[in-house]
Protein backbone atom coordinates (compact mmCIF):
# COMPACT_ATOMS: atom_id res chain seq x y z
CA UNK A 1 0.00 0.00 0.00
CA UNK A 2 1.18 3.30 -0.75
CA UNK A 3 1.18 6.43 0.94
CA UNK A 4 -1.63 7.77 -1.54
CA UNK A 5 -3.26 4.80 -1.31
CA UNK A 6 -3.72 4.87 2.64
CA UNK A 7 -4.33 7.99 2.97
CA UNK A 8 -6.93 7.86 0.69
CA UNK A 9 -8.74 4.68 2.40
CA UNK A 10 -8.81 6.73 5.92
CA UNK A 11 -10.37 9.85 3.92
CA UNK A 12 -13.15 7.83 2.07
CA UNK A 13 -14.17 5.74 5.63
CA UNK A 14 -14.16 9.39 6.89
CA UNK A 15 -16.33 10.38 4.85
CA UNK A 16 -18.72 7.38 5.45
CA UNK A 17 -18.44 7.28 8.65
CA UNK A 18 -18.93 10.72 9.12
CA UNK A 19 -22.45 10.29 7.06
CA UNK A 20 -23.64 7.63 9.04
CA UNK A 21 -22.72 9.67 12.49
CA UNK A 22 -24.39 12.75 11.24
CA UNK A 23 -27.78 10.26 10.37
CA UNK A 24 -27.79 9.35 14.17
CA UNK A 25 -26.84 12.64 15.45
CA UNK A 26 -29.76 14.05 13.48
CA UNK A 27 -31.90 10.70 14.52
CA UNK A 28 -30.55 11.61 18.39
CA UNK A 29 -31.47 15.29 17.88
CA UNK A 30 -35.32 14.59 16.49
CA UNK A 31 -35.83 12.28 19.48
CA UNK A 32 -34.89 14.74 21.84
CA UNK A 33 -35.74 17.61 21.24
CA UNK A 34 -39.16 16.61 18.77
CA UNK A 35 -41.57 14.47 21.06
CA UNK A 36 -41.71 11.67 19.05
CA UNK A 37 -44.15 8.97 18.84
CA UNK A 38 -43.66 6.51 21.67
CA UNK A 39 -44.56 4.11 20.00
CA UNK A 40 -41.33 4.17 17.35
CA UNK A 41 -38.42 4.31 19.95
CA UNK A 42 -38.09 0.51 18.97
CA UNK A 43 -37.56 1.08 15.12
CA UNK A 44 -35.72 4.33 16.29
CA UNK A 45 -32.82 2.33 18.80
CA UNK A 46 -32.90 -0.11 16.00
CA UNK A 47 -31.66 2.33 13.38
CA UNK A 48 -29.41 3.84 15.80
CA UNK A 49 -28.21 0.96 16.98
CA UNK A 50 -27.10 -0.25 12.99
CA UNK A 51 -25.85 3.03 11.98
CA UNK A 52 -23.44 2.98 15.28
CA UNK A 53 -22.11 -0.30 14.30
CA UNK A 54 -21.94 0.16 11.04
CA UNK A 55 -19.56 3.16 11.78
CA UNK A 56 -17.65 1.04 14.22
CA UNK A 57 -17.12 -1.77 11.88
CA UNK A 58 -16.04 0.51 9.15
CA UNK A 59 -13.45 1.95 11.25
CA UNK A 60 -12.27 -1.55 12.88
CA UNK A 61 -12.10 -3.41 9.22
CA UNK A 62 -8.12 -4.81 8.31
CA UNK A 63 -7.57 -1.97 6.07
CA UNK A 64 -7.66 0.40 8.80
CA UNK A 65 -5.01 -1.46 10.46
CA UNK A 66 -2.80 -1.59 7.08
CA UNK A 67 -3.29 2.28 6.45
CA UNK A 68 -1.98 2.81 10.03
CA UNK A 69 1.00 0.08 9.48
CA UNK A 70 1.98 2.15 5.92
CA UNK A 71 2.02 5.88 7.42
CA UNK A 72 3.49 5.06 10.91
CA UNK A 73 6.26 3.91 9.04
CA UNK A 74 6.52 6.95 6.89
CA UNK A 75 6.44 9.31 10.01
CA UNK A 76 9.39 11.34 9.22
CA UNK A 77 7.72 12.00 5.48
CA UNK A 78 4.25 13.57 7.14
CA UNK A 79 2.97 16.76 7.41
CA UNK A 80 1.74 17.52 11.21
CA UNK A 81 -2.04 17.23 10.11
CA UNK A 82 -1.13 13.93 8.23
CA UNK A 83 0.62 13.09 11.66
CA UNK A 84 -1.90 13.72 13.86
CA UNK A 85 -4.26 11.98 11.58
CA UNK A 86 -2.21 9.01 12.27
CA UNK A 87 -2.10 9.32 15.22
CA UNK A 88 -5.19 9.61 16.60
CA UNK A 89 -6.70 6.88 14.10
CA UNK A 90 -4.19 4.78 15.37
CA UNK A 91 -4.55 5.02 19.19
CA UNK A 92 -8.85 4.74 18.22
CA UNK A 93 -7.90 1.43 16.42
CA UNK A 94 -5.44 -0.30 18.89
CA UNK A 95 -7.92 0.91 21.60
CA UNK A 96 -11.08 -0.66 19.62
CA UNK A 97 -9.14 -3.50 18.97
CA UNK A 98 -8.44 -4.17 22.64
CA UNK A 99 -11.07 -5.59 23.86
CA UNK A 100 -12.19 -9.31 23.16
CA UNK A 101 -15.17 -9.75 21.14
CA UNK A 102 -17.58 -11.39 22.97
CA UNK A 103 -16.60 -9.41 26.09
CA UNK A 104 -17.52 -6.17 24.07
CA UNK A 105 -20.82 -7.90 23.11
CA UNK A 106 -21.23 -9.17 27.00
CA UNK A 107 -20.50 -5.67 28.16
CA UNK A 108 -22.87 -3.74 25.89
CA UNK A 109 -25.30 -5.65 26.36
CA UNK A 110 -24.93 -5.06 30.00
CA UNK A 111 -24.99 -1.37 29.49
CA UNK A 112 -28.13 -1.31 27.59
CA UNK A 113 -29.72 -3.09 30.93
CA UNK A 114 -28.27 -1.25 33.96
CA UNK A 115 -29.64 2.36 32.72
CA UNK A 116 -32.63 1.94 33.11
CA UNK A 117 -31.93 -0.02 36.16
CA UNK A 118 -30.13 3.13 37.52
CA UNK A 119 -33.11 5.12 37.07
CA UNK A 120 -35.36 2.71 38.83
CA UNK A 121 -32.67 2.21 41.36
CA UNK A 122 -32.58 6.30 42.25
CA UNK A 123 -36.02 6.75 41.94
CA UNK A 124 -36.64 3.82 44.40
CA UNK A 125 -33.30 4.94 46.27
CA UNK A 126 -32.52 1.18 46.36
CA UNK A 127 -29.07 0.57 46.08
CA UNK A 128 -28.89 -3.47 46.00
CA UNK A 129 -30.86 -2.86 42.56
CA UNK A 130 -28.09 -1.62 40.84
CA UNK A 131 -24.96 -3.35 43.16
CA UNK A 132 -24.81 -6.41 40.82
CA UNK A 133 -24.55 -3.94 37.57
CA UNK A 134 -21.91 -2.06 38.82
CA UNK A 135 -20.11 -5.04 39.95
CA UNK A 136 -19.91 -5.99 36.66
CA UNK A 137 -19.20 -3.20 34.97
CA UNK A 138 -16.30 -1.94 37.80
CA UNK A 139 -14.99 -5.34 37.49
CA UNK A 140 -14.98 -4.73 33.41
CA UNK A 141 -13.26 -1.79 33.64
CA UNK A 142 -10.68 -2.90 36.17
CA UNK A 143 -9.83 -5.68 32.92
CA UNK A 144 -9.78 -2.62 30.41
CA UNK A 145 -7.19 -0.72 31.99
CA UNK A 146 -5.01 -4.01 31.35
CA UNK A 147 -6.47 -4.57 27.85
CA UNK A 148 -5.58 -0.96 27.31
CA UNK A 149 -1.81 -1.11 29.01
CA UNK A 150 -0.45 0.98 31.12
CA UNK A 151 2.67 2.92 32.35
CA UNK A 152 2.34 4.07 36.09
CA UNK A 153 -1.61 3.51 37.23
CA UNK A 154 -4.12 1.81 36.01
CA UNK A 155 -7.00 4.63 36.77
CA UNK A 156 -4.73 6.08 33.75
CA UNK A 157 -6.03 3.40 30.78
CA UNK A 158 -9.10 5.11 31.31
CA UNK A 159 -8.72 8.54 31.69
CA UNK A 160 -6.65 8.43 28.83
CA UNK A 161 -10.60 7.80 26.61
CA UNK A 162 -11.89 11.02 27.64
CA UNK A 163 -8.59 13.08 28.39
CA UNK A 164 -6.04 12.31 26.35
CA UNK A 165 -2.88 11.88 28.35
CA UNK A 166 -3.67 12.25 31.45
CA UNK A 167 -2.79 10.06 34.04
CA UNK A 168 -3.30 10.29 38.11
CA UNK A 169 -0.38 11.89 38.92
CA UNK A 170 -1.71 14.91 37.28
CA UNK A 171 -5.15 14.88 38.99
CA UNK A 172 -3.41 14.11 42.34
CA UNK A 173 -1.46 17.27 42.38
CA UNK A 174 -4.44 19.60 40.95
CA UNK A 175 -6.99 17.48 43.22
CA UNK A 176 -4.44 17.85 46.13
CA UNK A 177 -4.14 21.62 45.14
CA UNK A 178 -7.78 22.07 45.49
CA UNK A 179 -7.93 20.54 48.83
CA UNK A 180 -5.19 22.45 50.32
CA UNK A 181 -6.56 25.75 49.03
CA UNK A 182 -10.57 25.43 48.45
CA UNK A 183 -11.76 22.86 50.69
CA UNK A 184 -11.12 25.44 53.59
CA UNK A 185 -11.95 28.61 51.80
CA UNK A 186 -15.36 26.88 51.31
CA UNK A 187 -15.63 26.59 55.37
CA UNK A 188 -14.37 30.20 55.97
CA UNK A 189 -17.07 31.81 53.71
CA UNK A 190 -19.51 29.17 55.10
CA UNK A 191 -18.47 30.69 59.16
CA UNK A 192 -18.65 34.12 57.14
CA UNK A 193 -22.19 34.39 57.61
CA UNK A 194 -23.08 36.57 54.59
CA UNK A 195 -26.10 36.24 53.08
CA UNK A 196 -26.32 37.66 49.59
CA UNK A 197 -29.83 38.67 48.16
CA UNK A 198 -30.90 35.76 45.75
CA UNK A 199 -33.41 35.78 43.02
CA UNK A 200 -36.36 34.09 43.80
CA UNK A 201 -39.99 33.85 42.71
CA UNK A 202 -41.70 33.08 39.25
CA UNK A 203 -40.26 34.14 35.77
CA UNK A 204 -42.41 33.76 32.73
CA UNK A 205 -40.93 31.30 30.15
CA UNK A 206 -41.67 33.08 26.99
CA UNK A 207 -39.86 36.35 28.58
CA UNK A 208 -37.10 33.88 29.54
CA UNK A 209 -36.97 32.40 25.98
CA UNK A 210 -36.44 36.07 24.52
CA UNK A 211 -33.20 36.45 26.61
CA UNK A 212 -31.59 32.95 25.00
CA UNK A 213 -31.40 34.58 21.38
CA UNK A 214 -28.99 37.81 23.44
CA UNK A 215 -26.96 35.26 25.38
CA UNK A 216 -25.88 32.89 22.25
CA UNK A 217 -25.13 36.66 20.65
CA UNK A 218 -23.25 37.29 23.12
CA UNK A 219 -20.85 34.71 23.68
CA UNK A 220 -20.60 34.72 19.61
CA UNK A 221 -22.25 31.42 18.58
CA UNK A 222 -23.73 31.73 14.92
CA UNK A 223 -27.07 31.17 15.28
CA UNK A 224 -27.54 30.62 11.51
CA UNK A 225 -25.49 28.09 11.43
CA UNK A 226 -27.09 26.35 14.54
CA UNK A 227 -30.66 26.04 15.98
CA UNK A 228 -32.02 26.14 19.72
CA UNK A 229 -33.75 23.03 21.15
CA UNK A 230 -35.31 22.32 24.29
CA UNK A 231 -34.95 19.57 26.55
CA UNK A 232 -34.51 17.63 29.75
CA UNK A 233 -30.50 17.75 30.67
CA UNK A 234 -29.02 20.37 27.81
CA UNK A 235 -26.62 18.94 25.45
CA UNK A 236 -24.60 20.87 22.24
CA UNK A 237 -24.78 18.66 18.97
CA UNK A 238 -22.78 18.41 15.88
CA UNK A 239 -24.18 17.98 13.05
CA UNK A 240 -22.01 19.19 10.43
CA UNK A 241 -19.86 21.82 10.35
CA UNK A 242 -22.62 24.41 9.46
CA UNK A 243 -25.09 23.33 11.73
CA UNK A 244 -24.40 22.66 15.52
CA UNK A 245 -27.18 23.16 17.56
CA UNK A 246 -27.28 23.30 21.32
CA UNK A 247 -30.19 23.05 24.11
CA UNK A 248 -31.56 24.53 26.89
CA UNK A 249 -34.40 23.63 30.12
CA UNK A 250 -36.59 26.58 30.97
CA UNK A 251 -37.66 26.44 34.83
CA UNK A 252 -40.49 28.94 35.59
CA UNK A 253 -39.24 29.05 39.44
CA UNK A 254 -35.34 28.89 38.47
CA UNK A 255 -34.16 31.96 36.04
CA UNK A 256 -30.61 31.24 36.22
CA UNK A 257 -30.84 27.46 35.50
CA UNK A 258 -31.83 28.38 31.55
CA UNK A 259 -29.81 31.57 31.43
CA UNK A 260 -26.39 29.51 32.46
CA UNK A 261 -27.26 27.18 30.72
CA UNK A 262 -27.65 28.85 27.72
CA UNK A 263 -24.26 30.27 27.87
CA UNK A 264 -22.94 26.93 28.89
CA UNK A 265 -23.97 25.40 25.27
CA UNK A 266 -23.32 28.68 23.64
CA UNK A 267 -19.38 28.32 24.92
CA UNK A 268 -19.56 24.28 23.79
CA UNK A 269 -21.15 25.43 20.03
CA UNK A 270 -18.68 28.37 19.64
CA UNK A 271 -15.72 25.70 19.78
CA UNK A 272 -17.33 23.82 17.28
CA UNK A 273 -18.08 25.96 14.59
CA UNK A 274 -14.65 27.58 14.98
CA UNK A 275 -12.77 24.57 13.79
CA UNK A 276 -10.84 24.47 10.92
CA UNK A 277 -12.92 23.51 7.78
CA UNK A 278 -9.92 21.61 6.18
CA UNK A 279 -9.93 19.60 9.14
CA UNK A 280 -12.46 17.69 8.36
CA UNK A 281 -11.11 15.46 5.93
CA UNK A 282 -8.45 13.85 8.11
CA UNK A 283 -11.19 13.43 11.15
CA UNK A 284 -9.39 15.96 13.22
CA UNK A 285 -12.66 18.48 13.24
CA UNK A 286 -13.51 17.74 16.93
CA UNK A 287 -12.26 18.76 20.62
CA UNK A 288 -9.03 18.20 21.75
CA UNK A 289 -10.12 16.45 24.62
CA UNK A 290 -13.45 16.49 26.81
CA UNK A 291 -11.71 18.70 28.81
CA UNK A 292 -10.75 21.32 26.81
CA UNK A 293 -14.59 21.47 25.31
CA UNK A 294 -15.57 21.58 29.04
CA UNK A 295 -12.91 24.34 29.09
CA UNK A 296 -14.70 26.57 26.51
CA UNK A 297 -18.30 26.16 28.41
CA UNK A 298 -17.49 26.83 31.69
CA UNK A 299 -15.19 29.76 30.54
CA UNK A 300 -18.28 31.65 29.50
CA UNK A 301 -20.72 30.49 31.98
CA UNK A 302 -18.53 31.09 34.72
CA UNK A 303 -15.23 33.19 34.32
CA UNK A 304 -17.43 35.78 31.00
CA UNK A 305 -21.04 35.30 32.24
CA UNK A 306 -20.41 35.10 36.38
CA UNK A 307 -18.57 38.50 36.06
CA UNK A 308 -19.17 42.04 37.91
CA UNK A 309 -18.71 43.57 34.20
CA UNK A 310 -21.52 41.24 32.92
CA UNK A 311 -23.80 41.81 35.64
CA UNK A 312 -23.83 45.46 34.42
CA UNK A 313 -24.46 44.11 31.17
CA UNK A 314 -27.66 41.83 31.97
CA UNK A 315 -29.25 43.89 34.57
CA UNK A 316 -30.79 46.21 32.13
CA UNK A 317 -31.38 43.02 29.68
CA UNK A 318 -33.60 41.61 32.88
CA UNK A 319 -35.35 45.00 33.79
CA UNK A 320 -36.64 45.28 30.52
CA UNK A 321 -38.11 41.31 31.00
CA UNK A 322 -39.21 41.75 34.31
CA UNK A 323 -40.70 44.03 37.02
CA UNK A 324 -38.46 41.89 39.49
CA UNK A 325 -35.37 43.44 39.07
CA UNK A 326 -36.97 46.78 39.35
CA UNK A 327 -35.14 47.88 42.57
CA UNK A 328 -31.63 45.35 41.95
CA UNK A 329 -28.44 47.45 41.61
CA UNK A 330 -25.69 45.58 39.55
CA UNK A 331 -23.63 44.54 42.74
CA UNK A 332 -26.66 42.94 43.49
CA UNK A 333 -27.20 40.37 40.56
CA UNK A 334 -23.13 39.97 40.56
CA UNK A 335 -23.32 38.90 44.30
CA UNK A 336 -26.59 36.79 42.95
CA UNK A 337 -25.30 34.81 40.27
CA UNK A 338 -22.36 34.25 42.78
CA UNK A 339 -23.58 32.64 45.67
CA UNK A 340 -21.19 29.72 47.04
CA UNK A 341 -22.94 27.25 49.20
CA UNK A 342 -22.34 23.68 49.62
CA UNK A 343 -24.75 21.37 48.12
CA UNK A 344 -25.25 17.79 47.41
CA UNK A 345 -26.11 17.42 44.26
CA UNK A 346 -22.98 18.23 41.58
CA UNK A 347 -25.29 19.36 38.36
CA UNK A 348 -26.58 22.41 41.04
CA UNK A 349 -23.34 23.16 42.62
CA UNK A 350 -21.46 26.24 42.54
CA UNK A 351 -18.57 28.04 40.75
CA UNK A 352 -16.37 27.26 44.14
CA UNK A 353 -17.70 24.41 45.14
CA UNK A 354 -18.15 22.38 42.17
CA UNK A 355 -14.75 20.90 41.83
CA UNK A 356 -15.09 19.64 45.19
CA UNK A 357 -17.70 16.90 43.75
CA UNK A 358 -15.11 15.69 41.25
CA UNK A 359 -12.94 15.16 43.98
CA UNK A 360 -15.36 12.99 45.53
CA UNK A 361 -15.75 10.64 42.56
CA UNK A 362 -12.45 10.69 41.43
CA UNK A 363 -10.65 9.42 44.53
CA UNK A 364 -14.01 6.68 44.54
CA UNK A 365 -13.38 5.64 41.27
CA UNK A 366 -9.78 5.47 41.34
CA UNK A 367 -10.04 3.46 44.77
CA UNK A 368 -12.04 1.30 43.02
CA UNK A 369 -9.78 0.45 40.37
CA UNK A 370 -7.47 -0.38 43.14
CA UNK A 371 -9.72 -2.85 44.34
CA UNK A 372 -9.02 -0.54 47.66
CA UNK A 373 -13.06 -0.64 48.15
CA UNK A 374 -15.57 -2.42 46.95
CA UNK A 375 -18.86 -1.50 44.84
CA UNK A 376 -21.11 -2.66 47.81
CA UNK A 377 -19.34 -0.16 50.71
CA UNK A 378 -19.61 3.09 47.75
CA UNK A 379 -22.69 4.58 49.19
CA UNK A 380 -21.41 5.06 52.82
CA UNK A 381 -18.19 6.29 51.68
CA UNK A 382 -19.51 8.99 49.55
CA UNK A 383 -21.53 9.92 52.22
CA UNK A 384 -18.41 10.48 54.87
CA UNK A 385 -16.47 12.08 52.00
CA UNK A 386 -19.33 15.15 51.33
CA UNK A 387 -19.26 15.18 55.07
CA UNK A 388 -15.59 15.54 55.02
CA UNK A 389 -14.60 17.47 52.07
CA UNK A 390 -18.63 20.09 52.22
CA UNK A 391 -19.36 19.30 55.41
CA UNK A 392 -22.78 17.96 54.28
CA UNK A 393 -24.26 14.58 54.50
CA UNK A 394 -26.66 13.43 52.02
CA UNK A 395 -30.51 12.10 53.32
CA UNK A 396 -31.19 9.66 50.49
CA UNK A 397 -28.94 7.70 47.73
CA UNK A 398 -30.75 9.84 45.12
CA UNK A 399 -28.93 13.05 46.27
CA UNK A 400 -25.88 10.93 47.27
CA UNK A 401 -24.06 8.22 45.35
CA UNK A 402 -27.34 7.60 43.07
CA UNK A 403 -27.20 10.98 41.61
CA UNK A 404 -24.82 10.54 38.21
CA UNK A 405 -25.67 8.27 35.24
CA UNK A 406 -22.13 7.80 34.66
CA UNK A 407 -20.99 4.71 36.57
CA UNK A 408 -24.36 2.69 34.99
CA UNK A 409 -23.24 3.79 31.32
CA UNK A 410 -19.70 2.60 32.08
CA UNK A 411 -18.42 6.29 32.14
CA UNK A 412 -15.12 5.77 34.47
CA UNK A 413 -12.85 7.99 33.99
CA UNK A 414 -15.30 11.19 32.78
CA UNK A 415 -15.76 12.84 35.78
CA UNK A 416 -12.60 14.36 35.89
CA UNK A 417 -12.82 16.14 32.57
CA UNK A 418 -15.13 18.43 34.20
CA UNK A 419 -12.96 19.82 36.86
CA UNK A 420 -9.55 19.66 34.28
CA UNK A 421 -11.45 21.55 31.94
CA UNK A 422 -12.68 24.31 34.08
CA UNK A 423 -8.71 24.84 34.92
CA UNK A 424 -7.59 24.78 31.62
CA UNK A 425 -10.62 27.39 31.23
CA UNK A 426 -8.86 29.80 34.13
CA UNK A 427 -5.33 29.41 32.60
CA UNK A 428 -6.58 30.43 28.90
CA UNK A 429 -8.57 33.56 30.51
CA UNK A 430 -5.36 34.29 32.65
CA UNK A 431 -3.31 34.19 28.80
CA UNK A 432 -5.79 36.15 27.13
CA UNK A 433 -5.63 38.80 29.78
CA UNK A 434 -2.33 39.55 28.61
CA UNK A 435 -2.91 41.00 25.16
CA UNK A 436 -7.24 41.69 25.64
CA UNK A 437 -9.09 43.51 28.26
CA UNK A 438 -11.41 41.22 29.06
CA UNK A 439 -13.55 43.43 30.99
CA UNK A 440 -14.07 46.37 28.23
CA UNK A 441 -14.68 43.67 26.16
CA UNK A 442 -17.88 42.53 28.34
CA UNK A 443 -18.88 45.77 28.73
CA UNK A 444 -18.92 46.90 24.92
CA UNK A 445 -21.48 43.69 24.72
CA UNK A 446 -17.98 42.70 21.80
CA UNK A 447 -16.52 39.72 22.71
CA UNK A 448 -14.61 39.35 19.66
CA UNK A 449 -10.78 39.68 21.12
CA UNK A 450 -11.69 37.08 23.23
CA UNK A 451 -13.29 34.98 20.76
CA UNK A 452 -11.05 35.74 18.27
CA UNK A 453 -8.26 34.66 20.69
CA UNK A 454 -9.94 31.35 21.66
CA UNK A 455 -10.28 30.59 17.73
CA UNK A 456 -6.64 31.20 16.60
CA UNK A 457 -5.06 29.31 19.81
CA UNK A 458 -7.68 26.47 20.36
CA UNK A 459 -10.48 26.53 18.58
CA UNK A 460 -9.30 26.18 14.87
CA UNK A 461 -6.84 23.21 15.69
CA UNK A 462 -9.14 20.56 16.73
CA UNK A 463 -7.53 17.53 17.57
CA UNK A 464 -4.20 18.47 15.63
CA UNK A 465 -2.48 18.51 18.74
CA UNK A 466 -2.86 16.94 22.46
CA UNK A 467 -4.66 18.78 24.60
CA UNK A 468 -1.34 19.33 26.84
CA UNK A 469 0.55 20.17 23.81
CA UNK A 470 -2.79 23.08 23.09
CA UNK A 471 -2.96 24.33 26.38
CA UNK A 472 1.06 24.68 26.38
CA UNK A 473 0.93 26.50 22.76
CA UNK A 474 -1.56 28.53 23.90
CA UNK A 475 -0.62 30.29 27.33
CA UNK A 476 3.40 29.14 26.90
CA UNK A 477 2.80 27.58 30.20
CA UNK A 478 2.27 23.62 30.87
CA UNK A 479 -1.35 22.90 32.78
CA UNK A 480 -0.85 24.38 36.32
CA UNK A 481 -3.95 24.34 38.60
CA UNK A 482 -2.67 27.53 40.23
CA UNK A 483 -4.29 29.49 37.84
CA UNK A 484 -7.89 28.27 38.32
CA UNK A 485 -6.99 28.14 42.27
CA UNK A 486 -6.06 31.57 42.20
CA UNK A 487 -9.13 32.45 40.38
CA UNK A 488 -11.38 30.96 42.63
CA UNK A 489 -9.53 31.96 45.88
CA UNK A 490 -9.14 35.53 44.97
CA UNK A 491 -12.78 36.42 43.13
CA UNK A 492 -14.41 34.16 46.64
CA UNK A 493 -12.30 36.11 49.28
CA UNK A 494 -13.60 39.75 48.02
CA UNK A 495 -16.92 38.48 47.75
CA UNK A 496 -17.49 36.75 51.22
CA UNK A 497 -14.47 37.45 53.16
ZN1 LIG B 1 -20.46 21.01 29.18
Amino acid sequence: MTKKEAFDTLFAKNEAIGALDMAEALIHWDATTSGVPMKSIEARGAASGWLSGESFRRFVAPDTQECIETLEALDGELTTIERAMVREVGRRYRKAKAIPPEEFQAYSTLLAQAEPIWEKAREKRDYNMILPYYEKIFAFQRRLCDWYGYEKHPYDALLDDYEKGASVEMLDRFFGALREKISPLIKEIGASGQKPKEIKGTFDIAKQKELSPWLCDFVGYDRERGKIGEVEHPFCTTINRHDVRITTKYHEDNLLSALYSTVHESGHALYEQNMDEGLTVYGLDEEASMGMHESQSRLFENIICRSRAFAGQLLPKLRGLFDYFADWNEEELYRAVNIARPSLIRIEADELTYSLHIMVRYELEKALIMGDIKPADLPGLWDNEYEKLLGLRPDNLAEGVLQDVHWSSGAFGYFPTYAIGTAYGAQLVNAIRKSVDVDTAIKNEDLSPITGWLKENVHRHGAVMLPDELLKTATGEPFDAKYYVDYLSEKFTELYL
